[in-house]
């Protein structure tokens, strides 16, 4: 008979899971790891023996077996492909499972399948929790940024483990309770669009400097090395450095140039996009990132574009003879930081519309905090965006908050001369222009609004408001149509 000997139980062990697990293990708690198919467990089991973590690490063939390897109440975190094998994994646990067990997804979930799995887990009388969980494989094994959302006492009950198993940095674990239903995986959906939105405008920034500045890879990698200990300083920063001073070992030349120029992606991008559409709110940022992917997959058709217009006389971009690159890059530095605050403007205000609709009462100064480590979007600037929301818990939109505001006001010439630069070069940079227009409209009184809603009452007669008069009104602007 299995006897009940481990804390939390862990499903799933592709690399997130195996490395969770691991991590579990690492800090001190008991674990019972099983995976469907056995020769994965086989594997973790043996890595937990290699790296001394045996005793604590115990994997199971069955399912039955592993579920009464727990220790009640049962936790078990999975860690499995979202969608349909979330929904069997838990009809697997449920036969074996009791009144007062939880369940938490630790996957890349659609928020909605999880407040549906929720509710049907309670008719059994069990607890459920979605949670993100953020810092690839990397975060998983030492320590990752976790956005637990659901049953607020399943949060109490696994709150010790998951506050010991996150990033800690200065104040605190990278783990907070987010919010009720689907809170937590919403927020993740929303931390990857943001991470989209860091890489896209990272990636204008590389191609400014090297195609208008002529920068060599080596004093790409420079350059970023710098910048990471600049106000620019993060994991996606640090990470480019590295990326860009990378050698190749099959050739000569350096790997990142080796690469073909189409970029994937798994659908979280898509859905912060569409959430965004949905309530209203403006992403353009964000946005543009996910069209970034779209046409970066095009590639056949931009080589047959770039023909067409190569025929026409309109060649590829190139350097700016006698460009001066030491001002280029410290233009493009704030470039690029003026457009990651809007960016992130952005991403904060879905999170907290859609934390209004749903009355998650999403704590967004505690978000930026626990994205503070373990996470992809990691960076010393979430710190400045705690304290946006520490100043004014209700404030509209991060680009008034007095420090953000005057970072935006001081880097206007840059960011305004880097785009220009870069518009007339033929560069695109969506990211970097998005986000400059986001803050044109949102600072602009006035804007021409008002001849669009004239055109929707000239064509529809959908009325208009006045600046000198209360009500609605409609006017018959030409008796011929
Ligand atoms: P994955 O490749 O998404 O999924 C593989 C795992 O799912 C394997 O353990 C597999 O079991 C299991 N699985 C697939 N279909 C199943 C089914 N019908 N029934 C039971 N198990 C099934 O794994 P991952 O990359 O470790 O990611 C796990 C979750 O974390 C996903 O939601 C992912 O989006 C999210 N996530 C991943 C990362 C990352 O960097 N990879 C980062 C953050 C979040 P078998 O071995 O039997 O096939």
């Amino acid at each position: 008979k299995a006897m009940a000997v481990s804390q939390i139980g862990l499903v799933g062990l592709a690399v997130m899971g195996q490395n969770l697990a691991l991590n579990v293990a690492e800090k001190g708690f008991s674990i019972s790891v099983y995976n469907r198919s056995f020769d994965k467990t086989e594997a973790a089991v043996k890595r937990a023996q290699k790296e001394g973590l045996g005793e604590k690490l115990k994997g199971y063939e069955d399912v039955k077996d592993f579920v009464l390897s727990l220790q009640k109440p049962r936790s078990v975190i999975i860690l499995v492909k979202a969608g349909a094998p979330v929904d069997q994994t838990i009809d697997a646990l449920m036969q074996h499972m009791e009144p007062g067990d939880i369940i938490i997804d630790g996957g890349n979930e659609w928020y909605e399948n999880t407040e549906r799995r929720k509710t049907m887990v309670a008719e059994k009388g069990l607890l459920y929790l979605g949670m993100g969980v953020s810092g690839g494989e990397e975060g998983a094994r030492n320590g990752p940024s976790m956005m637990p959302g659901g049953s607020p006492d399943a949060y109490k009950a696994i709150q010790p483990i998951v506050e010991k198993v996150s990033a800690q940095v200065n104040d605190g674990p990278c783990v907070m309770y987010i919010g009720e239903g689907g809170a937590g995986n919403y927020v993740k959906m929303v931390h990857n669009g943001i991470e989209y939105g860091d890489m896209q405008l990272i990636s204008e920034a590389y191609d400014i400097l090297k195609t208008i500045g002529g920068l060599t890879n080596e004093e790409l990698a420079a350059t970023f090395t710098e910048w990471n200990k600049s106000e620019l300083q993060s994991f996606l920063v640090e990470i480019t450095s590295i990326i860009l001073g990378k050698k190749d070992t099959q050739g000569p030349g350096f790997i990142v140039d080796k690469i073909v120029d189409q970029t994937g992606s798994k659908g979280t991008g898509k859905w912060t996009v569409q959430q965004a559409a949905d309530l209203s709110v403006a992403a353009p940022t964000i946005t543009s990132s996910l069209d970034g992917r779209y046409m970066s997959a095009l590639k056949p058709e931009r080589v047959a574009a770039a023909k067409v217009f190569g025929d026409l006389g309109l060649s590829q971009p190139t350097a700016i003879p006698g460009v001066n690159k030491a001002q280029l890059i410290d233009d493009v530095r704030k470039a690029l930081y003026a457009s990651k605050i809007c960016s992130y403007a952005q991403g904060m205000n879905i999170i907290k519309a859609k934390s209004a609709e749903m009355k998650w009462n999403i704590n967004l100064g505690g978000l930026a905090r626990i994205w503070k480590g373990g996470c992809i979007i990691r960076a010393e600037f979430l710190d400045d965006i705690r304290k946006a929301y520490a100043r004014d818990p209700e404030l509209a939109n991060l680009l008034v908050d007095p420090e953000f505001a005057s970072r935006l006001a001081a880097s206007q010439a840059q960011w305004r001369r880097v785009i220009g630069m870069a518009i007339s070069a033929g560069v695109p940079v969506p990211g970097f222009t998005a986000s400059l227009s986001y803050f044109d409209t949102y600072r602009r009184e006035r804007l021409p609004a008002n001849l669009v809603q004239a055109q929707r009452d000239f064509f529809g007669s959908h009325t208009y408001q006045r600046t000198d008069a209360d009500g609605w009104f409609h006017t018959v602007w030409d008796e011929t149509f």
